[in-house]
């Protein structure tokens, strides 16, 4: 076996979510991805782990169900599924979630059938959620290959080589080799994103502006007393966890009604079954209000997925992603988030982080005072190039690069 299949799954457990001694794990994983699940099972029991509770999934059950199941499902969420997330969380449970995509799973399915589901399991769901953004639980998404989606990757390859391929990659993204120490790796790599998030919450920026030659004229405002967050996040029992392995970006939270001008999308964005090359959002007071698409049957799909709920058209992240991060420099267009997102600067349409000062413990009505979008979607869109400029302003009026030619500019 590769070693580094093994290191991939103790670095998850004892890194990503790092589960502690008399911990309850939470593993959720598709089926086709039972044998790395049953490593980090193994994994987690030697590290003392008071039960590791399996959570299985399959895309093509998955695609199944959205096709022909009745059409009432997908507006309920028994009680009982939505209280066994919840009980968990509220149990101090650790939540590792595996994913193995191919991205054209569910091309075909209804969209609006996708849509009512999220709604209605954004709704039951909502405490599990509001704990998990506010990273009082450990939780911990990574991803392994599968050949649907490795071909889609590495489309000229034969399906074994471009699953090897796409293996390298992750294995690359996540900072494992042969013979090195990833742990160690991983404790350089957060020390740094944690000096890099310092200096700009000392900067409190009032705003960034955004412009590339694509047409890119973007000015979001973030609101007082933000913070920029990134690498590890510590849970409210005081664990160090990494939210997203791999992870290269730095971010905040956008004031809900303080962005103004014309954003560009820079790589795929995968929505509805489908894939969306380019597209172009316009805001005004935060309000996403055009959508642009290059293919006119992708402009509703991004309409309905901007219209879940009240929250969904206003921006809820934006992360700063250095064009010469390792995972850009690799020059490969993932497919999946996960990656392409720890690629390039992006933005997300949808709920915040609680990333201001005290924002953790606030309120629904207090988040929402200070600045903080709601909503039951998240989704991250690139936005990163290679002449993105941003310059930040200060409160007193001082203006600050903070990307040139889209990398940091200190
Ligand atoms: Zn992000
Ligand atoms: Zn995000």
């Amino acid at each position: 076996m590769d070693p580094r299949f093994e290191k991939y799954a103790r670095l998850l457990v004892n890194v990503g979510i790092n589960a502690q001694p008399g911990q309850t794990l939470v593993l959720s994983a598709p089926v086709s991805a039972a044998d790395f699940a049953r490593l980090c099972v193994s994994e987690a029991y030697k590290l003392g782990v008071r039960e590791v509770v399996m959570r299985w999934h399959d895309d093509f059950v998955t695609r199944e169900k959205y096709l022909h199941a009745a059409d009432e499902v997908f507006d309920i969420v028994r009680p009982w599924q939505a209280e066994e997330m919840n009980t968990l969380a509220r149990e101090n449970a650790a939540f590792l979630s595996v994913g193995s995509s191919d991205p054209n799973a569910m091309r075909g399915v209804d969209h609006s059938r996708m849509v009512r589901w999220s709604r209605a399991s954004g709704k039951a769901m909502a405490e599990f959620d509001g704990l998990q953004m506010s990273d009082k639980i450990q939780w911990c998404l990574a991803c392994v290959p599968n050949p649907a989606w490795a071909k889609k990757v590495f489309p000229d390859l034969a399906e074994d080589e471009a699953v090897d391929r796409l293996w390298d990659a992750i294995y690359a993204t996540m900072r494992i080799t042969a013979d090195g120490d990833p742990v160690e790796e991983w404790r350089r790599h957060n020390a740094e994103l944690n000096e890099r998030k310092k200096k700009l919450t000392a900067y409190n920026f009032k705003s960034l502006r955004y412009t590339n030659s694509l047409g890119t004229d973007l000015t979001v405002e973030l609101p007082q007393g933000h913070y920029w967050d990134g690498g590890n996040s510590v849970s409210a029992h005081g664990v160090a966890f990494n939210a997203n392995m791999p992870t290269e970006e730095i971010f905040t939270a956008p004031k809900r009604d303080g962005v103004n001008g014309r954003v560009v999308s820079t790589k795929p964005f995968r929505a509805g079954g489908e894939i969306i090359d380019r597209f172009a959002f316009t805001f005004e007071n935060g309000k996403i209000v055009k959508v642009e698409t290059e293919d006119p049957k992708h402009k509703k799909i991004l309409e309905d997925e901007i219209s879940v709920d009240e929250g969904a058209c206003y921006l809820g992240e934006a992360a700063l992603v250095p064009y010469d991060s390792p995972i850009s420099k690799m020059g490969i267009l993932f497919y999946s988030t996960l990656y392409d997102e720890n690629a390039s600067c992006h933005l997300a349409f949808g709920a915040s982080y609680p990333t201001v000062k005290g924002g953790a413990d606030m309120t629904e009505d207090q988040r929402k005072a200070a600045g903080l979008n709601q909503s039951i979607t998240h989704e991250d869109f690139m936005v990163g190039s290679e002449d993105l400029s941003i310059v930040g302003t200060t409160h007193d009026g001082r203006e600050v690069p903070v990307f040139i030619d889209g990398n940091f500019a200190f």
